[in-house]
């Protein structure tokens, strides 16, 4: 294969993709601002829970090497505390996935994909690329494809206002992983725990450097008092800060840290951005395109845990694109149509994703009291994860909402 192809960024996507092409017989340039040595030492980066279908993604490129080390995540639950009676729960309901789900942490897997490329004979770059660079890859390459994720490049493309309804961002986040936790039984899961006004925690099993983990995800209200990070100057503030929120507002999950420790220095991240689109196709001065990949154009809010999902996705169809393309050059036009392939399935993460930014109207709060009464219909949501496309359109519509729940209600019954 004589194609020449670029790839800048090497996270979940770029990876994935310089993977999947070297192994085609394409001969494939990967940018990364850091080595992988860098990247391992580094903090961690994200809680990166990968459900069935994206990690089929990873199966079918032989690219699963941390299949069997890493903790399954065997259901989803979820929790809401009741406004009033300190440690009890309005909703309390857990549902098992019909396949399990897997978080690596990327400190463990990118290193050892980049090492995996560069072994096999890949041409790996370390260097921060800015537009000077992408001029010179477009000039040497049949194709550049960007995959920077959230790093400053990818402001270069230009915002798809129509669909980024967010211009701030929604949540302050923060990641805390850590070891000792007592976990679920009967199965392992995502606990989701929404605190009306105040924000959201996530916790859910993980493989780290060390092995296994359970990885705290919080994502505060801005300027709400789970957004008190910056007050947190050691990763102990920051476990601490952890541990207070839980202590304050979900005592049966503080309940299960007593014994809690980091997992390592680097095992903490605080920060926020803004949910947004992005158009596809960046133009250089020289008039030249590059093409953009998964965060890089599409950002969700961590919020449903579907941003790796999305990129190992949103690598699939560009891939099998890109393999089905022969010789004719990637214009701006092949570009558009390959993204809007990707968009009919992201555009029904972005519109879950963001919905659960916003005070849930009353379907979505009928909808998830029901679940409690229903293990079909929290089995229904908790599966949804792997595919946000099944959420719609009882998710959006009311009247399908309702539908839905009293078809499962009555099969409950
Ligand atoms: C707090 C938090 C929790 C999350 N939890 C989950 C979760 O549970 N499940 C889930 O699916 N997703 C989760 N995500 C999102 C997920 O991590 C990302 O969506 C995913 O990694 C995006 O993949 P990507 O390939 O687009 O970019 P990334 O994986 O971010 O990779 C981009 C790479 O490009 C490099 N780069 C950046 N700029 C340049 C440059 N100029 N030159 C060269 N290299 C560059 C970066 O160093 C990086 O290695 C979470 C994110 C956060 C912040």
């Amino acid at each position: 294969m004589s194609q020449r192809i670029a790839i800048v960024g090497a996270g979940q996507s770029g990876l994935q993709m310089a993977l999947g092409l070297q192994a085609r017989g394409y001969r494939v340039t990967l940018l990364s601002n850091r080595t992988p040595n860098q990247i391992r030492a580094g903090k961690v980066m994200s809680s990166q829970c990968m459900f069935d279908r994206a990690l089929q993604t990873e199966r079918d490129l032989d690219l699963n090497w941390w299949e069997d080390a890493c903790p399954p995540v065997e259901g989803i639950g979820l929790a809401v505390p009741h406004p009033e009676q300190a440690g009890a729960k309005v909703i309390d309901w857990a549902a098992r996935l019909d396949r399990p789900a897997q978080a690596v942490d990327q400190r463990l897997k990118m290193p050892a994909w980049m090492e995996a490329f560069a072994d096999r004979g890949g041409d790996l770059r370390i260097v921060d690329v800015g537009v000077d660079e992408l001029e010179a890859l477009t000039q040497e390459h049949d194709l550049v494809l960007l995959a920077a994720g959230k790093g400053e490049i990818v402001s270069r493309f230009e915002r798809d206002a129509a669909r980024s309804p967010f211009s701030a961002p929604q949540r302050a986040l923060a990641l805390t992983y850590v070891t000792g936790m007592v976990p679920r039984t009967p199965f392992s899961r995502v606990c989701f725990n929404l605190i009306p006004g105040v924000g959201e925690y996530f916790v859910f099993p993980a493989l780290t450097l060390s092995g296994p983990c359970e990885i705290m995800v919080f994502e505060g209200i801005p300027g709400g008092p789970m957004d008190r990070w910056s007050d947190a100057r050691t990763p102990e503030a920051h476990l601490e800060e952890s541990l207070r929120i839980l202590r304050t507002y979900l005592p049966w999950e503080a309940a299960r840290c007593d014994s809690v420790a980091l997992t390592d220095a680097n095992s903490i991240l605080s920060g926020r951005f803004a949910p947004t689109v992005r158009k596809p196709v960046l133009t250089l001065p020289s008039g030249r395109q590059v093409f953009g990949m998964a965060d890089a154009v599409v950002v969700n809010d961590p919020i449903t845990g579907q941003g790796s999902n999305n990129a190992a996705k949103c690598c699939k169809v560009y891939l099998d694109a890109i393999l089905a393309h022969g010789d004719p050059p990637f214009d701006a036009a092949w570009m558009t149509a390959t993204f809007e392939r990707y968009w009919q399935y992201a555009s029904n993460v972005v519109t879950w994703t963001n919905s659960l930014l916003t005070p849930p109207p009353p379907h979505i709060l009928g909808l998830l009291g029901a679940a409690g009464q229903s293990p079909a219909l929290a089995s229904r949501i908790a599966n949804g994860f792997d595919n946000p496309p099944d959420f719609f359109p009882w998710w959006i519509d009311p009247a399908a909402c309702q539908q839905l729940i009293d078809q499962q209600l009555a099969k409950a019954a």
